[in-house]
C-alpha cells in the first residue's frame, strides 16, 4: 500500500474475532504492516496472565486459586508490555515462547473466563486502542471491548485447517505435541470461550464473516484491503 493511501485511512479501529487457531493474529499482523497500522494481541494478554498465575502457584492440580490471583493483580497489577516483532513481556522478561506453550493454553480459557482477569485486560485495551489506527484480535474486541469499532471481522476455518496449522506452529517452534492433543484443546478452549459469563464469544451483528479455510494469507488480505478501501471510498493510484 502507497504512503498516501495510508493516510487516508481514517484513525479506525479494525476489531478482529473469531475460535481459536483460525489464523487472526496472522492476519491481524499483515493488515498491521500493510496499512501502517499497531497490532495488539489481546490472546497474548490472557496468556501472560496465565503464565503468571501458574508461575506463582495459583494453579494447582488444575485448579485455579482465583482469590490469590486477583488479590495479586490488584495488589501488584502486572506489567505486560508488547516489544520488537510484537513480543510479549512481563517487565523486561520476554516470554514469548513460554505463553505458547501447551501448558498455557490448557489453561488459558478458564482463567480468561474470570470477570476480574477480563476487567484487568480490557483496561488495558482500551488504554493502548482508543487512539486508533490499530488491528485486535481476540474473541469479544467487536463485542464487548470496541463494540464501536468501525470494522469488524469474525474470522472462521474448518476444525481440521485449525487444528493443523496449530500443529504446523507447534512443531516450527519446537514443541510438537500430539494431533489429538491439539484439536482437543482447541474444541475444549472453543467451548469455554463461548459459553462464560462475561463477555462470551459471539459474533458481532455487524462483524464481516471471513471463512479462510481455502484461502491463503494474500487472499485474505486483499479481501480485508477491499472492505476497507470500499468503506471508506478510498481509490488506490496505481
Ligand atoms: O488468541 P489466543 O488463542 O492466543 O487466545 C488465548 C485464549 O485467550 C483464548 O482461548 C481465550 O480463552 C482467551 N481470550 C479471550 N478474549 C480475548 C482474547 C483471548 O478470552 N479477547
Amino acid at each position: 500500500m502507497t504512503k498516501e493511501t495510508m493516510n487516508a485511512i481514517p484513525d479506525i479501529i479494525i476489531a478482529i474475532d473469531g475460535y481459536s487457531a483460525t489464523g487472526k493474529s496472522t492476519l491481524a499482523k499483515l493488515i498491521a504492516s500493510d496499512f501502517g497500522f499497531t497490532y495488539l494481541d489481546s490472546g497474548a494478554m490472557y496468556r501472560a496472565v496465565t503464565l503468571f498465575a501458574m508461575e506463582s502457584g495459583y494453579v494447582k492440580g488444575g485448579e485455579i486459586d482465583a482469590q490469590a490471583l486477583r488479590k495479586a493483580l490488584e495488589t501488584d497489577g502486572l506489567d505486560i508490555r508488547f516489544g520488537a516483532e510484537n513480543h510479549t513481556f512481563i517487565g523486561e522478561r520476554c516470554i514469548e515462547k513460554e505463553i505458547r506453550s501447551m501448558e498455557v493454553s490448557s489453561y488459558v480459557s478458564p482463567v480468561a473466563a474470570l470477570a476480574f482477569v477480563r476487567a484487568f485486560v480490557d483496561e488495558k485495551l482500551h488504554a493502548w486502542g482508543r487512539q486508533g489506527r490499530v488491528v485486535m484480535d481476540g474473541r469479544d474486541i467487536g463485542t464487548a471491548v470496541f463494540p464501536d469499532a468501525q470494522l469488524k471481522l469474525f474470522v472462521t476455518a474448518s476444525d481440521q485447517v485449525r487444528a493443523q496449522r496449530r500443529y504446523d506452529e507447534l512443531v516450527s517452534k519446537g514443541q510438537p505435541s500430539p494431533m489429538e492433543e491439539v484439536m482437543k484443546n482447541l474444541k475444549e478452549r472453543d467451548y469455554i470461550d463461548s459459553h462464560r459469563e462475561t463477555n462470551p464469544l459471539r459474533q458481532a451483528k455487524d462483524a464481516f464473516v471471513l471463512d479462510n479455510s481455502d484461502m491463503n494469507l494474500h487472499e485474505e488480505l486483499v479481501w480485508v484491503k477491499g472492505l476497507v478501501m470500499g468503506r471508506f471510498q478510498i481509490f488506490e493510484s496505481i
